[in-house]
């Protein structure tokens, strides 16, 4: 193999996995404090610790060139990220070349209404938003921060410019299994896809995850009662496994982590703002990619390859408790 093809060669693990689908943390920072992600008070990294916008790009550019066909940015919230969206700019050329076939990110909505023709018009199809209840007064008790008429404005801006929305909701034990009824009606009344999600056990919140918990396999059960569903075989690759619902015509999917094991067809690593490549959330093991973006750039690619040789064979959420926090960092160190 010609020195440069083989530099640029495929990521591929020890399982045979190529990598094709890299998540983008672009902060840990966020404007809402969900009680299921974050603690009350959080304290965040010093500014000096995150990789500047242009490292970003470039630790993208080389992930693409080895093969990375998705790109998803998250965080933190990645729209309060300060130039966000010169990053996203700067990201879009891959679009157009025809290197990554997908642009997109997950957000909380809150400051979608501002962004969201930018968006579209850089080539981003569609949007992942969180949204886990339409009660206002719910909303800003999970958020302690949130109020839900900027995002059902952002829902508004993102339809009206083009862009398909999936919502995702965090599944919980109470007021959640009385309303997930709504939530669908709400989310395939408005032909967006509604996925439900597990909690993780994720950083110590100061609430015990216990109490809230609600497996998806029991959630799933009940709405079986209630509607008719046929199992879909789209995938992303990813954890979702989807249903078609015969009373709305919608799709509903279920991300399981803790009772269903997903990672065989694992396609995806993580990068945490500071440039730490994680190659699964479940597992604290990370490589450090900073230094070579900032010293020895010929390092960064046998690096890369390293790290995602390494890359676990699954999670191990399975052998945890939901009370404690099996993985120390946040979900908002990584994104979801
Ligand atoms: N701020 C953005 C948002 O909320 O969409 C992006 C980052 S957020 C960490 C990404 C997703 O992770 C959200 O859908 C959120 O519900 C989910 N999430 C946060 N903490 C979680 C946990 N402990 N278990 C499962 N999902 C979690
Ligand atoms: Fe922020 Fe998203 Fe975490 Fe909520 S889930 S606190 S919006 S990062």
């Amino acid at each position: 193999m010609p020195l440069d093809a083989q530099k640029n060669a495929p990521l591929v693990d020890a399982f045979g996995r190529a990598v094709t689908y890299l998540r983008m943390s672009v902060t840990d920072r966020c404007d809402l404090r969900c009680t299921y992600c974050m603690a009350e008070h959080m304290v965040f990294l010093p500014k000096k610790d995150l990789l500047s916008l242009d490292e970003m790009a470039r630790l993208a550019d080389a992930f693409i060139r080895r093969g990375v066909r998705k790109l998803r940015l998250t965080g933190g919230e990645p729209l309060v990220r300060r130039g966000v969206m010169d990053l996203m700019g700067d990201l879009s050329k891959h679009l157009r070349t025809g290197a990554l076939d997908e642009l997109t990110l997950t957000t909380n909505g809150t400051q979608l209404a501002r962004h969201a023709e930018a968006l579209a018009r850089l080539g981003v199809r569609r949007v992942n938003v969180s949204l886990d209840t339409l009660d206002p007064a719910r909303y800003a008790a999970i958020t302690r921060l949130g109020s839900i008429e900027k995002v059902l404005e952002g829902l508004d801006a993102a339809q009206s410019a083009g862009l398909s929305v999936k919502l995702n909701a965090l599944a919980s034990r109470g007021p959640f299994e009385a309303e997930v009824d709504d939530l669908i009606r709400f989310a395939h009344g408005r032909d967006m896809d509604l996925t439900l999600i597990e909690e993780m056990p994720m950083g110590a919140t100061g609430l015990n995850r216990s109490d809230s918990f609600l497996a998806l396999d029991d959630l799933r059960m009940a709405l079986a009662q209630r509607w008719a569903m046929t199992n879909l075989r789209h995938t992303t690759g990813g954890p979702a496994r989807y249903v078609r619902l015969a009373e709305t015509g919608g799709r509903l999917g279920f991300i399981s982590p803790m009772s269903c094991n997903f990672c065989a067809l694992c396609n995806r690593v993580r990068l945490s703002a500071t440039g730490r490549l994680y190659t699964c959330m479940g597992q604290e093991g990370s490589v450090d990619l900073k230094p070579a973006l900032r010293g020895d750039k010929a390092q960064l690619g046998p690096l890369l390859r390293k790290a995602i040789a390494a890359k676990p064979r699954g999670h191990d959420f399975e052998s945890q408790s939901v009370s404690q926090p099996s993985v120390r960092r946040f979900m908002s160190d990584l994104g979801g």
